[in-house]
């Protein structure tokens, strides 16, 4: 994992809740004047404690029609990363900024009242789109605020996304019933290659299993799916391991995602030239996509797999179309879609 460099606390910050929790753990910060804060740009192993202008929670934006969305919503509690995947598309969509961690939370629990009472039945709400939910939360402490936040709104079911390790220092929270601890995973061979900091997709999955094993519940992501020469085989020895490590009624969802990016993009890492074919295309979002045949493939494999565990497993797709749904996921998209909006199967 990246270690941290500097830490600077806007000044308008200082007193906030989230500023406390890190001034008692660590020693090392700098406060900074607001205008200082908005023109930091983004450092090494750099983070900017700081309060956000606008609103906290949004709906995760999916891509254009044909692609379904799952609904989801996010928290931007935390933006930026410092992982490091190769494939990550947060540094084109941030640019230069630091990775920032709002402060006001006041204006948080706000925007979470009013939200929640729009709600008559339970949904999916995560902090990971924009960032890694639980990187440094040892020495911030973020989700130690945020988690007794959401206690009274019993229609979020919080999901924390990571690639790391970091939920130890959060462990009186892990039987909480409207909390989902979420792992993106990747075969060893994809992780060695392309996710650089993190930790390794067989630490991932230890530690979901002791969290299962401790009452919580789990979910994975397998996203992005890269092909290269034995994916198919390697993708099932993933499933494989997962299942023979967790009992299948503790993990509340699994998605699938292939590894595509924005049309936007023209410049890939050396480290991603390999994975990316001509059997890449522009998809219908302008996307580009493995080719719609090879993507089903793909998919279908993994499942097929996942299914032979777990007959009714919940599971999706990420950013694919009406028809690939129906080919790959056991089950009519729009009972699948509905059941995932509003949490999954809840182990
Ligand atoms: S399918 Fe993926 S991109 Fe679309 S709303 Fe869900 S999480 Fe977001
Ligand atoms: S962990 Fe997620 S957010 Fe962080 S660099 Fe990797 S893909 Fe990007």
């Amino acid at each position: 994992m990246q270690e941290i460099r500097e830490i600077f606390i806007s000044e308008e910050s200082f007193s906030s809740r989230i500023s406390n929790s890190l001034r008692r753990r660590t020693d090392s910060w700098k406060v900074i004047t607001e205008d200082e804060a908005e023109k930091l740009k983004a450092g090494y192993g750099r983070i900017l404690i700081k309060s956000r202008k606008g609103d906290f929670v949004k709906r995760c934006p999916c891509t254009q029609s044909p692609y379904i969305s799952c609904c989801y919503y996010n928290i931007n509690l935390v933006e930026g990363c410092h992982q490091d995947c190769r494939y990550c598309i947060l540094p084109d969509y941030l640019s230069d900024k630091p990775l920032t961690i709002y402060s006001n939370m006041d204006l948080l629990l706000e925007e979470l009242n009013d939200f929640h009472a729009s709600l008559n039945a339970p949904i999916r709400i995560g902090t990971g789109e924009l960032g890694d939910s639980l990187l440094y939360e040892k020495t911030i402490g973020h989700n130690d605020l945020l988690i007794p936040l959401l206690n009274d709104f019993s229609n979020f079911i919080l999901e924390l996304k990571t690639k790391t390790l970091e939920t130890l220092s959060l462990k009186k929270y892990w039987k909480n019933n409207n909390i989902v601890w979420a792992w993106s995973v990747n075969t060893e061979y994809v992780s060695g290659k392309l996710e650089g900091k993190c930790a390794s997709t067989k630490d991932r999955i230890a530690l979901a299993k002791e969290i299962s094993e401790n009452g919580g519940k789990v979910a994975f992501h397998f996203d992005p799916v890269c092909p290269y020469k034995d994916a198919l085989r390697d993708y099932r020895d993933l499933v494989d391991l997962i299942f023979s490590q967790i009992k299948r009624e503790r993990i509340s969802w699994i998605s699938l995602g292939v590894l595509r990016f924005p049309g936007s993009q023209k410049v890939f890492s050396d480290s991603l030239i390999e994975f990316i074919s001509n059997e890449y295309i522009n998809g219908e979002d302008g996307k580009l996509r493995l080719l719609k045949t090879l993507r089903k493939r793909f998919l279908k494999s993994i499942s097929e797999r996942i299914y032979e565990f777990d007959e009714n497993a919940m599971l999706y797709l990420c950013m694919e179309p009406y028809d690939v749904w129906e080919h790959v996921l056991a089950g009519k998209p729009e009972d699948i879609k509905n059941a995932i909006f509003h949490g999954g199967r809840i182990a």
